[in-house]
């Protein structure tokens, strides 16, 4: 299996994009430049109607977010291009429901966006046994809606990367991880695999955060007969298509081309 795909990456629709440059016209040039066959725009979502936005969420709703269709060039140079987006849940709301799914090509919910407190995540859950928990309990539920395509990094607690290796040791560790990949492997929905989980790859040093924490994860997520998809979650211009990248651990992780969610095979 060739990692042709750069699923779930942010334009500068997204409030969290910084870079101007970060348009469709400019991500598609690129990734046709790097041999990449499909991309998957995953812009941040709470739509208008569904209650329980956060401040940050609620300019990013469905109009917002489908402004895209309008910014894409018509020569998509040969990419595959679909529109989906990153919403939410919150363990109480979620920002998209099955009607709304319509509107777009896939739907992703992320696990762990816990800097969200007392949004996504309760501010007295602290602890990295109550973060593990807490994901391993939202990526349970996550997978009960049954308009999504997959998750967004399901294994990756942003802001903990200091003790990301002690998170990913109490995930294998918990009894909970069996459930959840049985879970994902028997409704057949997609877990990314993020370009975040990987520092040594992208060059980062991190002491408390080890490419190898999720290696392991990644290979029982395989065992279970979990599907998957790459994704830079690109938020500029360099980062775009550096899923490519991941290709030595794909291979370590045997994953083929089925083992790819179908909608992402290139
Ligand atoms: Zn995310
Ligand atoms: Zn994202």
């Amino acid at each position: 299996m060739r990692i042709n795909h750069d699923i779930h990456i942010h334009t500068f629709l997204s409030n969290c994009s910084s870079d101007p440059e970060q348009v469709p016209a400019n991500m598609i040039k690129q990734a046709a430049a790097l041999g990449l066959k499909k991309l998957g725009f995953a812009d941040h979502l709470w739509c208008k109607s569904l209650p329980g936005a956060s401040n940050w969420y609620r300019p990013q709703d469905e109009e917002h977010v489908l402004q895209i269709k309008e910014q894409l060039p018509d020569d998509l140079m040969g990419i595959e291009v679909l529109i989906g987006c990153e919403s939410e849940y919150t363990g109480e709301y979620c920002g998209i429901d099955a009607k709304h799914a319509e509107l777009f090509d896939f739907v992703l919910i992320p696990g762990g966006h816990f800097h969200m407190v007392d949004f996504v995540r309760p501010k007295e859950l602290q602890s990295p046994e109550e973060l593990s928990n807490l994901l391993l309990e939202r990526n349970i539920a996550s997978l009960d809606f049954d308009f999504i395509d997959g998750l967004a990094h399901p294994f990756y607690i942003l802001g903990q990367t200091a003790v990301m290796d002690q998170i990913c040791a109490l995930l294998r560790k918990s009894d909970k991880l069996k459930i959840f990949l049985d879970k994902a492997a028997e409704k057949q929905l997609s877990l990314e695999i993020n370009r975040g989980y990987f520092p040594q790859l992208y060059g980062r040093e991190d002491a408390g955060f080890h490419d190898e924490s999720l290696l392991e994860l990644l290979s029982l997520a395989k065992a279970a007969g979990c599907l998957f998809h790459f994704s830079s979650d690109a938020h500029n211009l360099p980062d775009l298509g550096s899923t490519l990248k991941m290709q030595a651990y794909a291979e370590q992780l045997c994953i083929r081309e089925e083992d790819i969610y179908p909608l992402f095979r290139a």
